[in-house]
């Protein structure tokens, strides 16, 4: 069964009397332990495929299926249950709760789910210490690099072994050396059979992907397996 598959999906963002088609027909599909990146200019539909692909937001037409089970008519509430049990989002601002500690913000999404403490606790800190976070198990984002800062996201978005991982330009906050090690990471979750579909606008980054999808005013414009042929 895909992990993703778009067929004929449209949306369409209405203010008032303006509409504005943000993607317009896309067929997509996307495997187990595929790893894609999407590109394209800005407006183009990037971060409209990916809150669809995330359970953000809903279709105007055509389907989604995530795991071969439709998410085109569910509601708000089903939504955010798919997304918490489903999906890990990494963010270009980590997005961490400034007030919890590295443990606390990893066992967010435990929590949710009604884990027990004592369970999510032992899960966190293994994540941690997995994402080298072992000597600042206690310190809050504020007192973290940026580097450190994301490795404490991906280790959220990793707590609830998602069916799908989207990564929104996961390193567009940092320097080159400290970005070089979280593609590294994710290199790495790719390897073990983690499903990722990232966003960036950095063709070197695209270049360490399976595959490479490239939008233009909300279409598709190309989908190259980089070099390989489709596994
Ligand atoms: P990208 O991520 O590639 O920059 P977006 O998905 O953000 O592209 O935007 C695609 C199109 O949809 C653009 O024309 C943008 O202006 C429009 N758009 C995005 N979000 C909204 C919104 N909330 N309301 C209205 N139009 C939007
Ligand atoms: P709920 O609707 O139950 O409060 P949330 O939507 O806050 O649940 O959280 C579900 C998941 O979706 C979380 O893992 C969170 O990281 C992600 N998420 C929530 N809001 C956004 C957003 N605006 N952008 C990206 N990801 C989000």
């Amino acid at each position: 069964v895909p992990i993703v598959e778009l067929r004929d999906a449209v949306k369409e963002y209405v203010n008032g009397s303006l509409r504005v088609t943000a993607l317009r027909g896309i067929n997509l599909r996307i495997d187990p332990g595929e790893y894609a990146v999407i590109m394209g200019a800005s407006g183009s539909g990037k971060s409209t495929l990916l809150n669809l692909l995330g359970c953000l937001d809903h279709l105007s037409g055509g389907d989604y299926l995530l795991g071969g089970e439709s998410v085109a008519n569910k509601t708000d509430d089903q939504l955010s249950e798919i997304r918490s049990l489903r999906i890990g989002f990494i963010f270009q601002s980590y997005n961490l709760i400034p007030q919890l500690n590295v443990l606390e913000n990893i066992e967010v999404p435990l929590f949710y789910q009604g884990v027990p403490e004592s369970e999510a606790r032992v899960k966190a800190e293994a994540l941690a210490e997995r994402m080298g976070l072992s000597d600042r198990l206690k310190h809050k984002p504020m007192e973290l690099s940026g580097g450190q800062q994301q490795r404490v996201a991906i280790a959220r978005s990793l707590v609830c072994d998602p069916l799908l991982m989207l990564a929104d330009e996961p390193t567009g906050n940092l320097d080159s050396k400290t970005g070089a090690e979280i593609l590294e990471l994710i290199d790495e979750l790719h390897a073990e059979g983690k499903t990722i579909v990232m966003v960036t606008h950095d063709d070197d980054i695209a270049h360490r992907a399976q595959r490479v999808v490239r939008f233009l005013d909300g279409k598709i414009l190309s989908n190259d397996w980089n070099g390989a042929p489709k596994p």
